[in-house]
């Protein structure tokens, strides 16, 4: 599954940034999912429970936010916001978009727990 190679290597970028943070422990893991990514909320979930184990990220939290799909146009630079897939500007109505959000996974914050606090 595409989910489990997704989390694999976030698992590596998590535990990069709680070294670099001197942490011993990742409470919470806030993902931003693109609802264009293709990426499977769920099937995520389960790939980092699974990962999980044994790991910095044993007793974290996944939190996982729905991104939309955002649009710039070229046409007349509106942007816009969408749930469902389309590439028309909602301005203008040109087809001649971009699209600038909703298509990336984001690792967008962690909550780490250091020791040594006294
Ligand atoms: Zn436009």
């Amino acid at each position: 599954m595409h989910e489990f190679s997704i989390v694999s290597s976030l698992m590596i970028a998590i535990e990069e940034q709680a070294r670099l943070h001197g942490a011993s422990a990742v409470t919470k893991v806030v993902l931003s999912v693109g609802r264009f990514s293709g990426i499977e909320p769920d099937l995520l979930k389960l790939a980092f429970d699974t990962f999980k184990e044994g790991t910095i990220c044993q007793n974290a939290e996944l939190v996982i936010e729905m991104e939309d799909l955002e649009l710039l146009c070229r046409a007349c630079g509106a942007r816009s916001r969408h749930q469902k897939p389309t590439r028309r500007c909602p301005s203008c109505g040109s087809t001649d978009t971009e699209i600038v959000g909703g298509k990336d996974l984001l690792l967008k914050s962690l909550e780490l727990e250091t020791e040594g606090m006294e």
